[in-house]
């Protein structure tokens, strides 16, 4: 019997619980495509999964990971060859299929997209869907037509992972950006990735008016509820926000204020089912719109075993930037 070293989440009577195990290969889904994993990574979708806070495994066993960076090994897909440097983020990898924490993966050749040349596996994996998401958010203010002449943006839940590559991107593209948290003990760190204005998350916590001052002409924000409507109502004329996380909560205590009478558009922004031009373009983009320096000062680096106990630092809120997973 051929088995692989994993992080394996099964069912138990009361919930789930996790834990590094031996996995059959025989047991892999179906896939045309066979893939080792190098490097995996954290995101906090990965904490819900293992912790088992929110419903993000759909069957069991599960191997969780949503994302990975490795080397094609065997196929039938036409698009790639043995030798292949790719990376897979989303497509329900970790929730409905045997997804990243694991020394082999099995997937979709159509999931999967190049690593972008000048980007190491275990960069990519920094970055990871963390990144990945903060990039779609970008481009789509882009889109909007906010543009660093715009004015400032704001971040929030800067010191978490999408935040703190969004504060680095921003800030590369010549963005004055202003970073929330409610870790103000980072704000060396938020100013090291270019932010200029850093201010206290309950800044932004308590109810909204409806209309606040306008302050920003744009905003990426990663915390939903009272935070993502206090953005809203003090987005200028014509400004947008991108909405990408639920760190604070899933509901969003707002009025059509914001729409009707400056004009601010709400650009949702989802990465799991993205399509494969939109992810290419932003893989792409990262490759020169993300310092790496930046990025390696962002990034700490664990092994599969230590990844139980990250998971439950990241939903409590405790990680700061990005974790890269080395696997095997
Ligand atoms: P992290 O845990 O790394 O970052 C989240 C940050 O939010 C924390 O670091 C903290 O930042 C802030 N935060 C945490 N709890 C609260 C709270 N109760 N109230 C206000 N702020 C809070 O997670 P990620 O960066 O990986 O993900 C951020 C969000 O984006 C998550 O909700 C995730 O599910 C979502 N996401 C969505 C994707 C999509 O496709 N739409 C893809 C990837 C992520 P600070 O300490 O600076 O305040």
């Amino acid at each position: 019997m051929a088995t692989f070293k994993a992080i394996v989440i099964e069912k138990t009577e009361t919930g789930s619980k996790a834990g590094l195990a031996d996995f059959d290969e025989r047991n892999l889904m179906d896939g045309d495509v066979t893939v080792r994993p190098e490097w995996s990574t954290l995101n906090y979708k990965d904490g819900l999964a293992i912790t088992g806070k929110a419903p993000v495994v759909r069957r069991f066993p599960m191997i969780p990971g949503i994302d990975l960076a490795g080397t094609v090994e065997t196929l039938t897909h036409p698009e790639w060859k043995a030798g292949d440097k790719v990376i897979l983020n989303g497509w329900g990898l970790g929730e409905t299929h045997l997804g990243a924490y694991g020394e082999k993966a099995r997937v979709k050749g159509n999931w999967l997209v190049p690593l972008p040349a000048g980007m190491s596996a275990r960069d990519a994996m920094a970055i990871g869907t963390a990144g990945y998401t903060a990039m779609l958010a970008v481009m789509e203010l882009e889109r909007h037509g906010v543009t660093p002449m715009s004015g400032p943006v704001v971040v929030t839940g800067a010191a978490g992972g999408v935040g703190s590559v969004a504060v680095a991107i921003l800030c590369h593209r010549g963005f004055q950006v202003t970073a929330s948290t409610g870790r103000p003990q980072e704000a060396d760190y938020l100013k090291g990735l270019g932010a200029t204005e850093i201010i206290e998350r309950k800044e932004l916590a308590g109810p909204a008016k409806p209309l606040g001052k306008e302050r920003w002409a744009g905003g990426i924000d990663t915390v939903g509820s009272t935070t993502l409507a206090n953005v809203l109502s003090m987005t200028r004329y014509r400004g947008a926000v991108a909405a990408c996380g639920l760190a604070g909560g899933m509901d969003l205590p707002t009025s059509v204020a914001p729409f009707i009478l400056r004009n601010v558009s709400l650009l949702g922004i989802d990465s799991v089912m993205r399509p494969t031009a939109d992810r290419r373009t932003a893989w792409k983009r990262l490759e020169s719109d993300l310092d790496r320096g930046k990025l390696a000062a962002m990034t700490s680096e664990i092994g599969l075993a230590e990844v139980i106990e990250a998971a439950r630092n990241i939903v409590e809120g405790r990680v700061r930037g990005r974790i890269v997973v080395k696997i095997g």
